[in-house]
């Protein structure tokens, strides 16, 4: 797979030979007053990845496929529940020292804390961090005291695709997003936590499509 972002020349190219195909390199290098050696490598890469045909003593065609960056094309396809891993939840009850073990034994940086089986919170390495220097007893307050809690929680949907999660995780500056589903509990519409979706996901199908 060729993964490229044309240059605003290569784009140019395009639009010349989109208007006036067939057309040679030396009358493209004409038009851009450039000289065709320059060209030469632009032209190499609008062949190779499918945006123009070239065919000798003719010159270059436009072939009509989009020419789009291929890896955000594939990564529209790729819907949350097809990456996703499993959260690791406690309760808000649980204490702080707990939590922290639980997040090492779990080796996670952040664990979703639910109420009554629904979302009411997150907390990552950076909350347990900033009470321990704070000088909480670890032992005593519950892990529902020192949480982000909802509706401050960004979350994401399993249809959803995994550019929306990544733009999320970008904008909101955080490493993960509870994966949630719509219920209904006593008569309240609320977030059920069933999955994970983290900067790590991520990274993983980005190593993979690079490698297609
Ligand atoms: P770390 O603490 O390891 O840097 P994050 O950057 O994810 O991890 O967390 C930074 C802050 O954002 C913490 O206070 C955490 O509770 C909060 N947070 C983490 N994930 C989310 C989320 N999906 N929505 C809202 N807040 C979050």
């Amino acid at each position: 797979m060729i993964v490229i972002e044309f240059t605003s020349r290569q784009n140019k190219i395009i639009d010349i030979v989109q208007e006036r195909e067939p057309i040679t390199s030396q009358e493209i290098a004409e038009i851009l007053k450039v000289t065709r050696a320059t060209l030469r490598p632009d032209l190499a890469i609008l062949t190779m990845s499918g945006a123009l045909d070239a065919r000798p003593k003719v010159g270059y065609f436009y072939t009509g496929k989009p020419h789009m960056n291929m890896l955000a094309q594939q990564a529209k396809n790729i819907k949350v529940k097809e990456i996703m891993s499993l959260p690791t939840v406690v309760t808000e009850d649980v204490s702080v020292y707990n939590a922290i073990v639980t997040m090492f034994l779990e080796d996670t940086g952040a664990i979703y804390v639910v109420s009554n089986g629904s979302l009411a919170g997150v907390v990552s390495r950076k909350d347990f961090l900033k009470n321990a220097i704070g000088g909480i007893d670890v032992n005593k307050v519950p892990v529902g005291m020192v949480m982000t809690r909802m509706p401050n929680i960004t979350t994401i949907f399993l249809e959803e695709n995994i550019i929306e999660a990544a733009i999320k995780i970008v904008n909101h500056e955080v490493d993960s997003l509870p994966v949630v589903e719509k219920v209904t509990i006593d008569g309240k519409e609320k977030l059920k936590v069933i999955g994970k979706i983290s900067k790590s996901n991520i990274t993983k199908l980005f190593v993979e499509l690079c490698k297609e």
